[in-house]
């Protein structure tokens, strides 16, 4: 599977792709290693990091 490297918003830098699956869908953390800009995408559609904290801490419970 390819995944087209984004650039960064901010710098136009590479920037590195961190994927994992919430609920079925796949959520996206694109990290910019030289401004350290983070973008969130879920099912390719561009979210806040709000939307992920909320749906993160929903199905992955409680941990202490
Ligand atoms: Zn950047």
């Amino acid at each position: 599977m390819l995944v087209e490297p984004d650039k960064c918003t901010a710098c136009g830098h590479d920037v590195v792709a961190i994927t994992l699956m919430v609920d079925g869908n796949e959520m996206a953390m694109n990290s910019c290693e030289n401004c350290d800009t983070r973008t969130w995408n879920l099912g390719g559609a561009p979210i806040d990091l709000k939307v992920v904290l909320e749906q993160v801490g929903t199905h992955s419970g409680r941990r202490r």
